[in-house]
């Protein structure tokens, strides 16, 4: 098959790859440059591993390509996919569809005998039928069909997740579409991987509720977190006690400071704008992004509260900015809010993320970005760990309490022990582990947040 991948940015980039990777010969198209650019020079724009040995062999096989040139891409294609970004619309939050619809128009313009038109982004329902009327009203000749393919992949596991999908949905309105996709997705298929076929309105659909349902579970542990701080209680055996449960699963029951990244807050957003437009008012949505959204500033009052209740004048060192670890994507990253909160306080805030720090520049200014760890930990009042890379598991605590002018950790990820923390020598908060049993290892399935 020939594909083109109009957005070539973490979706369209992992989607292109592993697509060329099952020998289909694939064209990323970006309107950007600089990244078209990099992408040719063998380099890879974002962190994601794996990503760039992928990108490296299927280049060299010659599977794979990256240009700007949307209309010779799509005048070859027998499928386009649509991976474009769909961020919240300033104001209202619902999804921005500028970006797909300007490339509906141009693949329009260039469409070349039949085609599957593919959305991928993650589009509120009822966005299949507008592309389709704008492709229609653009070239009234063109041969084509719109079909809908929702991604789940999880940046940071993102290979894996294309490669090893639960599911795969495809939303269809016109039969042509179904041996195409079938077709793309041959090798999936053949791995056992579901292929389902729904309506092009049911697929739109699956992925927001997929998405808010994940955010939901994440919030009512979170909240959960905060009774069993005030009640005497712990959330981590809370988790694993309901987690172990199979009608409920123990994965996204990981307590922490709120649901971040470039798909939650924006999907949840989304879908309760969607439920309002249809007077369906999704009720649970609507409370789970207020918890959360306050959730965030509320893990900043913890941390002016566990340095004594004012920060003034304090230094507050932030390890991890990203909102998870393996990413650099700091889109609604919870570290973005909590900072805020501590700068309002008055607080001096020095930061190290692994990868995150290029993106974090452009977002949060007037901070101090450190090398590492301990170079954050120096001369600071209290440490708070925001992301649970996996060097922060492991920090030497005797050099951290050394270098610290307050041994203090604030660990909103809960991956130390306090005995252990204590024992070292510094002052430990987590949490929702209000009775004191911090020793209680909890699942410790990783969950985003
Ligand atoms: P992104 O911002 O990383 O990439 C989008 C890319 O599209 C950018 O490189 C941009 O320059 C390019 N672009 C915009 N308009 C274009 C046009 N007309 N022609 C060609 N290129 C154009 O976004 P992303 O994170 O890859 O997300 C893309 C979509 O996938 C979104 O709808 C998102 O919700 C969804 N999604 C994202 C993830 C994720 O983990 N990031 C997971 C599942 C689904």
């Amino acid at each position: 098959m020939r594909i083109a991948m109009i957005g070539s940015g973490y979706v369209g980039l992992v989607s292109g790859a592993c697509f060329s990777d099952y020998g289909h010969d694939v064209t990323c198209v970006d309107v950007n440059q600089d990244k078209i650019d990099q992408l040719n020079n063998g380099e890879i724009p974002i962190f994601e591993p794996g990503l760039q040995a992928l990108v490296a062999d299927n280049l060299n096989a010659g599977r794979l390509s990256f240009t700007t040139a949307l209309a010779s891409a799509v005048a070859q294609a027998d499928v386009v996919f649509i991976a474009v970004g769909t961020p919240s619309r300033r104001g209202d939050g619902h999804a921005d569809l500028s970006y797909v619809r300007a490339a509906a128009t141009e693949i329009a313009n260039a469409l070349k005998g039949f085609t599957v038109i593919v959305t991928k982004s993650t589009v509120p329902v009822g966005t299949g039928d507008d592309v389709e009327r704008i492709i229609a009203q653009a070239n009234p000749k063109a041969n084509f069909v719109v079909a809908s393919n929702p991604e789940f992949l999880r940046e940071g596991a993102a290979i894996e997740d294309f490669k090893r999908p639960d599911r795969i949905v495809v939303g269809i309105e016109d039969e042509r579409a179904r041996p195409v996709l079938e077709e793309v997705y041959r090798p999936l298929y053949l791995n056992q991987a579901p292929l389902m076929f729904t309506g092009r309105r049911t697929a739109e659909l699956i992925k927001y509720a997929a998405n808010a349902f994940l955010a939901m579970k994440i919030t009512f542990i979170n909240e959960m977190a905060d009774l069993c701080e005030k009640a005497g209680g712990d959330v981590q055996a809370v988790a694993r006690g309901i987690g172990l449960d199979k009608r409920i699963g123990s994965k996204f029951l990981n307590a922490g400071p709120g649901y971040g990244g470039s798909c939650f807050p924006k999907d949840t957003l989304a879908l309760v704008k969607s439920g309002q437009d249809f007077d369906a008012p999704l009720r649970l949505i609507e409370t789970t992004v207020a918890v959360n959204d306050q959730r965030k500033r509320a893990m900043g009052r913890k941390v002016i509260a566990a340095c004594g209740g004012d920060v003034r004048g304090k230094t507050i060192g932030i390890l991890g900015l990203t909102f998870k670890p393996n990413t650099d994507d700091m889109r609604d990253a919870p570290s973005i809010a909590i900072i805020q909160t501590l700068r309002d306080a008055g607080a001096t805030i020095r930061a190290y993320d692994p990868e995150g720090m290029d993106m974090a520049r452009t977002i949060i200014e007037g901070i101090e970005y450190a090398t590492d760890a301990y170079d954050v930990a120096t001369g600071a009042d209290c440490l708070v760990l925001v992301t649970e890379w996996n060097q922060f598991r492991s920090l030497d605590l005797d050099r951290i309490r050394q270098s610290m002018a307050t041994p203090a950790l604030v660990d909103l990820r809960n991956i130390y022990r306090r005995k252990e923390i204590e024992d070292a020598g510094l002052s430990y908060v987590s949490i929702g582990r209000g009775a004191d049993s911090g020793d209680h290892d909890g699942d410790q399935t990783a969950a985003t947040q």
